[in-house]
């Protein structure tokens, strides 16, 4: 069954204020088996509100609007569903009451004008906002279902899952949306779909796409199935695609590197220490979000000057003096250094040039070192990254996590 959502609010249409009701709202249908198939966003205009309804109604089994259920004159989706409806609007006295009680017990009288949060659509439903004045309205209009839900996320939330939700769930038809989702690491987003795209175009009915980030690339299936129906032909091409791809997937189940280098650290019983320039402390800080790293994580430094590299990983004066900070022998100094100061099996070190000084023909800007350690002949391995000074930090980190990985496998 096809939902829509329309978000009314004029501020929604600003650069100020963003309309993030539809983000749960789609969230919560979609979990329901309802198919979100369009949002709209509408200002506080009558006839835009109007017109956005009535050409939901040819189209969507379910419509939710959210916001406009104010007491004010820009609070028009009341009078805007009900001209579309062609029903009539009154005053409902237990909804009056409730509000008279509100105020009173606040202190405050009601004002007139809150006496317009009391209309109620004829033939509608109350669904009660405990924590504000409008209420909300389910109609039923020929077999579609319009809700009326008041604008801020916190009064719409408790509403959802005190009574829409419920109601939501008795209409849907059983359906529901399954999906797998891989994380995959070292091909670019078109070496990716290359392979794998003669694979997923035999299978129409799966939605799959591919969502490129500044880490990983997401592969997502999704396949929406009947009650009753197996899931086989998601799992056959989750299969195969698994088959495909290889350790180039790192997570079938959508964690981050980080946490799949963590377990395969806890795995192997091994523990690691980082040694870090460029990137200042953030290798450290990806390893640590995992909950549990101090099983296996010991420790790092930030060693950005050549006298902490010194200082701290015992980098050779020479090493530095001939090579520079940025080189692999530096790289795999610090890593040496680090894994012995800290007793670690493993030492990793980041060293590079993040920008957006600093560069030059022979060393340019993105230019970073990757040390590996783990007792034997260190080693090491560099690439020069795009972007700007943020995403080369960001992508070093990636890098050596991933190189970890590789290790680990
Ligand atoms: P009220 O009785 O508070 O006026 P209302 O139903 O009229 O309720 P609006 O006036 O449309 O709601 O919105 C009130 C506030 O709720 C807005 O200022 C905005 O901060 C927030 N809001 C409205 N719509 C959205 C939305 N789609 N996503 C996120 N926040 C929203
Ligand atoms: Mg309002």
């Amino acid at each position: 069954m096809k939902a829509e959502i329309i978000a009314v609010g004029s501020e929604l249409l600003t650069p100020d204020c963003l309309d993030t009701n539809s983000l749960f709202l789609s969230e919560r249908l979609t979990e329901a088996g309802f198919r979100v198939h369009l949002k709209t966003i509408v200002g506080d205009v009558h006839e835009d509100i109007a017109g956005a309804v009535r050409a939901a109604l040819g189209r969507s089994d379910l419509i939710l609007l959210c916001g406009g259920l104010g007491p004010t004159e820009d609070d028009l989706t009341r009078t805007a569903v009900a001209t579309v409806l062609g029903r009539p609007v009154a005053i409902d006295e237990g909804i009056l009451q409730t509000l008279r009680e509100r105020f009173a017990a606040r202190g405050f009288r009601m004002a007139k004008i809150n006496e317009r949060q009391a209309e109620l659509i004829q033939g509608a439903e109350v669904i009660d906002n405990p924590l504000g004045t409008a209420p909300g309205m389910w109609i039923e209009e020929k077999g579609r279902h319009i809700v009326l839900l008041p604008g801020p996320p916190r009064e719409i939330k408790p509403m959802l899952e005190r009574t829409v939700l419920s109601k939501i769930r008795s209409i849907a038809e059983g359906e529901r949306l399954d999906s797998r989702c891989f994380h995959v690491t070292g091909l670019t987003e078109s070496e990716l779909d290359s392979r794998i795209a003669p694979i997923y175009t035999a299978y129409p009915d799966v939605n799959t796409t591919l969502l490129a980030g500044t880490r990983h690339i997401s592969v997502k299936l999704c396949r929406w199935t009947k009650s009753g129906e197996t899931t086989s032909k998601l799992d056959e091409l989750a299969g195969l695609i698994q088959a495909e791809l290889g350790d180039s997937i790192f997570s079938a189940r959508g964690e981050f590197m980080e946490e799949v280098v963590g377990q395969l650290l806890k795995r192997s019983g091994r523990t690691l220490a980082v040694a870090e320039s460029c990137t200042g402390g953030m290798l450290g800080m990806q390893i640590t979000r995992v909950p549990g790293s101090s099983e296996y994580f010991l420790g790092g430094v930030i060693c950005y000057s050549n006298e902490a590299k010194m200082k701290l990983c015992r980098v050779p004066r020479e090493v530095l003096h001939k090579h520079g900070a940025v080189s692999a022998e530096a790289a795999e100094a610090m890593a040496s250094g680090v894994r012995e100061a800290l007793n670690s099996s493993i030492g990793i070190s980041i060293t590079g040039i993040a920008g957006p000084g600093g560069g030059s023909r022979e060393k340019p800007v993105g230019l970073v070192y990757i040390g590996f350690s783990d007792g034997n002949h260190p080693e090491s391995r560099h690439r020069i990254m795009p972007g700007d000074r943020d995403s080369i930090r960001e992508r070093s980190v990636y890098l050596a996590l991933s190189w970890l990985r590789r290790k680990l496998l």
